[in-house]
C-alpha cells in the first residue's frame, strides 16, 4: 500500500496564532514539533495497515516545518513548493491508494478557526458551484483526479463537520474547536493516539471515501482589497462581478488550480 500524507499547521493540536506558524518565530517550535508528532502518528497507522511506501508533504508556509530526521524509513518528505496547480498535494499521483490530510483547517468565509482562510489570507471567500471552498475541498478534488481518496482528515471541528458533509466515508478527527480568536484542544499525545487509530481505521475502508468530481467549476472569489479583484480581471477567462469579486469557470481541477496560482 502507498500512501499521501498533507500535512497543514493551522490545523494541528494547540495552533491558534500566525506567529505561532512562522518560521523563525521563536513560537514556531511548539507548533512544528506537534506537527511533527501528528504527522508521524499518521505514519504509524499507515504502516499498521500495511503501508510500504509514504510520501508526506509538508503544506505550510514554508513548507520547512516538519522534522525531517523523525520520518520513517519507508517515508519521503517533500518541502519547499514545487509551484505547480496541485500545491499541498504536490506529488500525488495515481499509484496511491489513499490520501490522509493532518492539521487542516477551516476554509475563508467559516469561523471554525482562529486563523480560517483558503489558500492566500487575500480573500474573504473562494466558492466552487455554490458551496465555500476549503483547501481540504480542493485538495480533495486534485486527489481524486488520480483516483486517491482522502480517508483520513484531522483539524478543527467546524472543517471535520463540513468534510463529513462532502465526503460521507471519511474518518476525521478534531484535535480543536475555534472559538472567536480561540482555540481548545485535546492533549496533544491523545491528538497523536487518536489520528493512528484513526488513520488504521480509514484505511480499512478506503473505497467508500471516493467523491463525484463535477464537469465544470464555476467559481467566485470575494476579495478583502478591491485592488485585487481589478488586478484578477485581467487574467485571461476571468471577470470582475463587482468591486470587490470576481468569476471564472474552469473545465476542471486542473484549470481551477492554475488560475488561481495566478489571481490570489
Ligand atoms: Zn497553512
Amino acid at each position: 500500500m502507498k500512501v499521501y500524507i498533507s500535512v497543514d499547521i493551522e490545523g494541528i493540536t494547540g495552533v491558534t496564532s500566525w506567529t505561532e506558524t512562522e518560521l523563525g518565530n521563536h513560537e514556531h517550535r511548539l507548533a512544528a514539533d506537534q506537527m511533527t508528532k501528528e504527522t508521524i502518528a499518521a505514519c504509524e497507522g499507515a504502516i499498521a495497515m500495511g503501508a510500504k511506501e509514504i510520501l508526506i508533504k509538508d503544506a505550510h508556509d514554508s513548507a520547512r516545518n516538519i522534522d525531517f530526521t523523525k520520518i520513517p524509513k519507508c517515508a519521503k518528505i517533500s518541502r519547499g513548493w514545487t509551484n505547480t496547480p496541485e500545491s499541498m498535494v504536490a506529488g500525488l499521483d495515481e499509484t496511491f491508494d489513499a490520501a490522509i490530510f493532518i492539521g487542516y483547517h477551516s476554509g475563508a468565509g467559516f469561523a471554525g478557526n482562529p486563523l480560517s482562510h483558503t489558500m492566500s489570507l487575500s480573500t474573504n471567500y473562494i466558492k466552487i458551484n455554490g458551496e465555500l471552498a476549503s483547501e481540504f475541498v480542493i485538495h480533495s478534488y486534485l486527489a481524486a483526479k488520480y483516483g486517491v481518496p482522502v480517508v483520513f482528515l484531522s483539524g478543527d471541528k467546524e472543517l471535520c463537520e463540513s468534510a463529513k458533509k462532502f465526503n460521507k466515508g471519511i474518518e476525521t478527527l478534531a484535535v480543536k474547536e475555534g472559538v472567536g480568536g480561540a482555540t481548545i484542544s485535546i492533549n496533544p499525545e491523545l491528538s497523536c493516539h487518536l489520528i493512528k487509530e484513526g488513520v488504521t481505521k480509514a484505511l480499512k475502508h478506503v473505497s467508500a471515501c471516493k467523491i463525484q468530481v463535477p464537469d465544470r467549476f464555476e467559481v467566485e472569489i470575494s476579495y478583502k482589497d478591491h485592488t485585487k479583484a481589478k488586478k484578477a480581471s485581467y487574467f485571461p477567462g476571468v471577470t470582475q462581478t463587482g468591486p470587490y469579486s470576481v468569476k471564472y469557470t474552469a473545465k476542471d481541477i486542473d484549470e481551477f488550480s492554475a488560475t488561481m496560482m495566478f489571481i490570489l
